[in-house]
């Protein structure tokens, strides 16, 4: 069986402690690989390495570190069959998505953080004849970079890559449970020729691993995304050291239809944001409420097309709705419909576990699960679920909507259907939201800020922020004489 190594120090080495960890392919239930159960000395390994190679990395002229990051965009592109696999494999999406959105998007963030480091400007201010101010941005230094494992190659890179382009060196680990992509990322910065110590990744537990980088005190930089639970936990270490903190939290996302909207395009796109990915997107619009005119046709549209939504094979290219990514989270996912119906919830469709034939009987599969009849402030509407269960909410006005849709304590993104212009702004205005679709969804331009309000996460990431994020500003004042 494949044994996974870490990336320390430029090359792949077994854990110090020498012990494993089972990984699981979803769709069947089997272990199909084993990956390095570190602890905090393979971390402190990690940290020494980034912290020799600190020094000439934050040096080396951003168009050879740009040039370097190309390079590793395109043995993403060169390998984007056998990484679609290993992701579909290890987080249990359809092949067919990992194709189309995850690999396609990691190559993408190093080409946008490889240009983008190349036009990063920073700042002179002239205070008339007195003094001139000049700011210098530098690399923060060793930074840390925790992710989660519903887009696992897709997240990892999201922070590495502006991590790198800015100069700074990384101690990285991706979720325990997807950590193939980033083994295999590994592989490719040492084919692409990345100095050694430049990326370290560490696979392990969270609470072993992931502490570790987030208690180390010469670590200045964290960037974290995952659950609300485990961010608070995360702020807690961190705050007392100093450190420079980026949180990417859960959401409970509303998506909100306006009787007016463009209904078959509405539907179309509903259907993907509520059951993409299993709906293990933290974007997902798992709360849908619908002006009370349109109510009907769109339930009976919708639950329509949510019961054509079949679980299949992840490995086939016509699954749409794959395995959930681990036997843990499939339970929590089917306590929440439980949940669901003791709040009084009606299911009108899915709600079980689904059984498949053949290779992948023994694989964690649910039904897309539609639930009505739920008043908004249940823990079913306020709690994140992270599966592929939305609920469906009438209204009447605009403000009892927009009362609805913020009631969380979450602000990560929302979705607004409508055809009239001044509403959609209005409304979008108004959402307690870091993110906001208006007639569409997971609309991606990389150089807009990411991120949530309230418990949905702290700071932002994209663009230019994230290179400012792992960079320190220095301003430089000299008095003109
Ligand atoms: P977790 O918070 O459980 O884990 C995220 C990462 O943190 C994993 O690598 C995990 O390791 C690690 N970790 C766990 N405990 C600790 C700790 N004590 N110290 C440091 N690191 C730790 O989240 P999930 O992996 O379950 O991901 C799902 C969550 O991520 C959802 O809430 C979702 O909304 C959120 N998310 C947010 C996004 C955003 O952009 N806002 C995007 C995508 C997801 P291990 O796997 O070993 O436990």
């Amino acid at each position: 069986m494949e044994r996974l190594r870490n990336y320390i120090d430029g090359v792949l080495v077994a854990p110090l402690g020498g012990a494993y960890i089972d990984n699981y392919n979803p769709a069947t239930g089997n272990v199909y690989s084993q990956i390095p159960d570190s602890d905090e000395r393979d971390v402190e390994l990690a940290y020494e390495a980034a912290a020799r190679a600190f020094p000439a990395w934050s040096r080396t002229a951003k168009e050879e570190r740009s040039a370097l990051l190309m390079r590793i965009a395109d043995l993403i592109d060169a390998h984007h069959e056998m990484l679609s696999r290993a992701e579909s494999t290890d987080n249990g999406k359809p092949i067919q998505l990992a194709r189309t959105v995850d690999i396609p998007r990691a190559a993408a963030n190093f080409r946008f953080y490889a240009t983008g480091i190349l036009h990063l400007s920073s700042e002179a201010n002239s205070m008339e004849e007195t003094a001139i101010n000049y700011t210098l941005n530098e690399p923060a230094g060793v930074a840390g970079c925790i992710s989660p494992w519903n887009l696992p190659l897709y997240l990892f890179t999201w922070k590495i890559a502006p991590a790198l382009a800015a100069g700074c060196t990384v101690v990285a680990k991706p979720s325990e449970i997807t950590p193939m992509t980033a083994f295999l990322l590994s592989e490719l910065c040492i084919a692409a020729g990345l100095p050694k110590g430049v990326l370290n990744i560490v696979h392990g537990y969270g609470h072993r691993v992931g502490a570790a980088i987030t208690a180390h005190p010469s670590i200045p930089v964290i960037s974290f995304t995952g659950g609300t639970k485990t961010g608070a936990g995360i702020a807690r270490i961190a705050a007392p050291l100093f450190k420079k903190l980026s949180l990417e939290l859960g959401g409970k996302n509303p998506n909100i239809i306006f009787a007016d909207c463009d209904f078959e395009q509405m539907l179309k796109m509903t259907m993907h944001s509520s059951f993409s990915n299993q709906g293990e997107i933290c974007l997902c619009g798992s709360r849908i409420f619908i002006e009370r005119p349109l109510y009907e046709k769109f339930k009976q549209a919708f639950v329509e097309k949510a019961k054509q939504l079949k679980a299949g094979d992840p490995a086939d290219d016509k699954t749409r709705l794959g395995a959930i990514v681990s036997k843990q989270h499939k339970e929590k996912i089917l306590s929440y419909i439980a949940l669901a119906k003791d709040e009084g919830g009606t299911v009108l469709c899915g709600g079980n576990q689904v059984q498949l034939n053949g290779e992948c009987a023994g694989g964690w599969f649910i039904e897309p699960t539609v639930i009505e009849g739920l008043v908004f402030d249940c823990r079913t509407n306020q709690e994140e679920i992270f599966g592929p269960v939305v609920t469906l909410t009438p209204f009447d006005t605009e403000e009892e909507v927009l009362g609805y849709a913020n009631s969380t304590q979450y602000g990560l993104a929302g979705i607004i259907w409508t055809t009239n212009l001044n509403r959609a702004h209005r409304v979008a205005q108004r959402l307690q939201s870091g993110i906001i679709w208006v007639n569409c969804w997971l609309l991606r331009d990389l150089r807009t800020p990411f991120g949530g309000m309230k418990q949905s996460g702290m700071g932002r990431e994209g663009g230019f922020e994230a290179l400012r994020f792992f960079m320190e500003a220095k301003n430089v004042c000299i008095k003109l004489s």
